[in-house]
């Protein structure tokens, strides 16, 4: 039985200021459902779609001003947000910061940009190296927070800089080795007040359009054949155990098919939840506990996890 923190609201809350200076799209006691990949979860308080890096220079600086917590979504597909919503302030990065160009050798991303728009963009151009993004539903901020990755590449390979609005509303430069990237995880997973503005990617390998196609399309048919394509899930419940798959500890633990409410261990890809039709946060959150609870009993195998669970209970 899962018991959770009662959420703190922040409103009613006189937005006059932030609406002075923002330019992008303001909406209050807002569903945020519709914003992951999972189809579920309650209300933000305020939620905000920056249009530019000022916007979130501007949200940043309100925020600190009113003392109101603030919490990142790129495309909320590695995300399990509770039925209770999140308290303060959330920024969707949908729609926003999802410029691009290329400058000497580089492509310089907005974090807003989608995984399979770059991936797409890149072979446009003879660019190899980002084909293991096309089937990745998430944006370039997200990406790089889970240093997302498939068939032995990550977003990390050819990454050069990027660039963060930081508490202190000051727009900074890092460096990958200040990033500390490794399997599924970076700095920014506990750096929570950093936001992601943008990404620069070194171009290191030019090869024929049909040949970077091909490897995209090999890669659209593995995945087609091995996970729940279309359905709604977050991709992999758990990161895989160091020399073993977290899906076949699942599966040997006899969990596929698996059902609490609306949320079952999908029958395709057993490291997937799919919300079935009207899951819960909560049906899916008691899930992936009780998955936690039964591999550890029968394998001895804790398992860590990939997917991030934000807000409160309702
Ligand atoms: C069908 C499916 C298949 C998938 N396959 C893969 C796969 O093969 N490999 C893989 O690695 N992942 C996979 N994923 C998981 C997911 O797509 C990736 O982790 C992706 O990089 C998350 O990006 P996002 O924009 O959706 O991030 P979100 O889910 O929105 O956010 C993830 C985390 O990053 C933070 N964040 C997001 N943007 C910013 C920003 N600009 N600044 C600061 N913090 C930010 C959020 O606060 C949160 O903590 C899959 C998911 C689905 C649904």
């Amino acid at each position: 039985m899962l018991t959770y923190l009662k959420r703190a609201s922040y409103l009613p809350i006189d937005i006059g200021r932030l609406k002075r200076y923002f330019k992008g799209n303001i909406l209050l006691d807002t569903p945020l459902a519709r914003l992951t990949s999972f189809g579920v979860g309650g209300s933000a308080d305020i939620l905000l779609y920056p249009k530019d890096i000022e916007d979130i220079v501007t949200i940043v600086e309100f925020a600190k001003d009113e003392g109101i917590p603030l919490t990142i979504l790129g495309r909320g597909t590695n995300l399990l947000i509770r039925d209770g919503g999140i308290s303060g302030i959330v920024v969707s990065l949908r729609g926003g910061l999802d410029n691009y160009e290329f400058a000497d050798e580089t492509i310089i991303t907005g974090a807003g940009l989608s995984l399979p728009f770059f991936s797409k963009l890149a072979m446009e151009n003879g660019i190899s190296g980002f084909e293991f993004a096309w089937g990745i539903p998430g944006s370039i901020g997200g990406a790089v927070v889970m240093n997302a990755g498939a068939f032995g590449s990550n977003i990390s390979d050819h990454l050069e800089e990027v660039l963060v609005v930081d508490m202190d509303k000051k727009v900074k430069k890092y460096l990958p080795d200040q990033l500390k990237f490794s399997y599924r995880t970076s700095i920014f997973r506990k750096q929570r007040e950093k936001i992601i503005v943008s990404a620069k990617f070194r171009i290191v390998s030019k090869a024929p359009l049909s040949k970077i196609k091909d490897k995209m399309r090999e890669y659209e048919r593995i995945r087609k054949n091995t996970q729940p394509v279309g359905a709604k899930t977050a991709g992999s419940i758990f990161k895989n155990p160091k020399g073993d798959y977290a899906g076949r500890l699942i599966e040997k633990a006899g969990l596929k098919g698996m059902r609490i409410g609306g949320a079952m261990v999908s029958m395709i890809h057993a490291n997937f939840i799919e919300n079935i039709g009207n899951a819960r946060a909560k049906d899916i959150e008691e899930l992936i506990i009780y998955i936690e609870e039964k591999v550890k009993s029968e394998t001895g195998i804790k398992l860590t996890r990939e997917v991030e669970i934000l807000g409160y209970g309702d």
